[in-house]
């Protein structure tokens, strides 16, 4: 079997430059905070040409902080796509306040932006659209209709860190952009992490506080806040990583292309990415009927898959009652299917999963 997945290469590729750092952070003894970390959030928010970044403990929490920052709470609406990883709705529910799940688009699959507006009424507080695999979602219309009603928009960037729409960057299209460095996602880290941007100043200094416990000053809390801080030896990781990826981004978006035109004539729909915009292919997934049988062909010419998702998060059983039906993401779930690809990826095992997907559909 094929690795479907595999991060040492681009650990060997900072480890030089990286433990040195790391090892005088261990025998500094300062372990919260810290330059390390403000180095690194200055070179996130210089590459994504975001005012503020805030390194924090996962994606998952910088969601929170978010709509923490923007006071969501109980009775709150929060308009999410259905079809995303479970943490984009959770966190809504976790402040108390209900997520309204939205289909998402046949082609993108991000969020319908003609099921928004639809959506929304007196308790609506904020928009919040993913960044499905690595592409950006219609930010131009959900910022237009958001600024319509008076809404905030929050970009769940855990997928999309690096990608551009227009030509600018994933998590400066919004109000606040939230990603995840989760080791598997396009920038990882040797761990959990996350980082939280905006370009407004005011959010910024809010979204600090609440990072550590909602705290202004020493023991002095203005706010509810979380424990959202991100260790110094993460944002060593981080800003190392960084460097390179520029590069990373290149190559995902290379081996994407060349699966891609090698499975255009297949029976099978390939990713399409707009045309103003760049994924950095955070997953490579197809859809297929039958994906069963597909998957167990490929797992036995040695070709891992992976499904996201195998439902939308509005048949959860946790959010069953909501009761809607959302036809493009119930169908989405039964069809998407992930390939390996990663930079680093052996030339030999691209052309494995091409024989295998080509076999597989032929
Ligand atoms: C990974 C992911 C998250 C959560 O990030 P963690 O760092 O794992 O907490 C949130 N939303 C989406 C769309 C994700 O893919």
């Amino acid at each position: 079997m094929i690795p479907y997945l595999n991060l040492a290469p681009s650990y060997k590729r900072i480890q030089k430059e990286a433990e040195p750092q790391i090892l005088h952070i261990l025998s500094s003894g300062q372990y919260i905070l810290g330059k390390p970390v403000e180095d690194c959030e200055a070179k996130l928010a210089e590459f994504t040409g975001t005012k503020h970044a805030l390194a924090v403990s996962n994606g998952t929490i910088a969601l929170m902080m978010a709509l923490q920052a923007i006071d969501v709470g109980p009775g709150d609406e929060v308009i999410v796509p259905s079809f995303s990883f479970f943490a984009t709705a959770e966190v809504v529910s976790t402040l108390g306040a209900i997520p309204i799940f939205v289909d998402v688009d046949s082609k993108t699959y991000n969020i319908r932006v003609d099921q928004i507006a639809e959506r929304i009424n007196k308790k609506t507080k904020a928009i919040m659209p993913v960044s499905l695999y690595g592409q950006i979602a219609d930010m131009d219309e959900i910022n237009s209709i958001a600024e319509k009603h008076g809404l905030y928009v929050i970009e769940d960037a855990a997928q999309s860190f690096g990608a551009t729409y227009k030509g600018k960057r994933s998590c400066s299209l919004t109000h606040i952009g939230c990603t995840s460095f989760f080791p598997a996602k396009p920038l990882g880290a040797a761990g959990d992490g996350g980082a939280v941007f905006t370009s407004d100043s005011t959010l910024a200094k809010k979204l600090d506080a609440i990072r550590v416990h909602g705290q202004t000053g020493r023991y002095y809390h203005e706010y509810i806040g979380v424990n959202g801080r991100l260790d110094p030896i993460q944002c060593v990781v981080l800003k190392e990583k960084l460097k390179y990826y520029d590069e990373d981004i290149r190559e995902r978006q290379k081996i994407a292309k060349y699966y891609n035109e090698s499975f255009r004539h297949l029976d099978v729909v390939i990713p399409e990415v707009a045309a103003d915009r760049e994924s950095v292919f955070a997953q490579y997934t197809l859809a297929v009927d039958r994906r069963e049988q597909f998957i167990e062909k490929l797992q036995k010419a040695g070709v891992p898959t992976s499904v996201h998702y195998p439902m939308g998060m509005h048949e959860q059983p946790v959010y069953k009652h909501t009761n809607v039906s959302l036809p493009i993401t119930e169908a989405l779930g039964k069809k998407v299917v992930s390939l390996p690809l990663y930079p680093g990826m052996p030339e030999g095992d691209i052309e494995i999963v091409v024989t295998a997907v080509k076999s597989a559909l032929g």
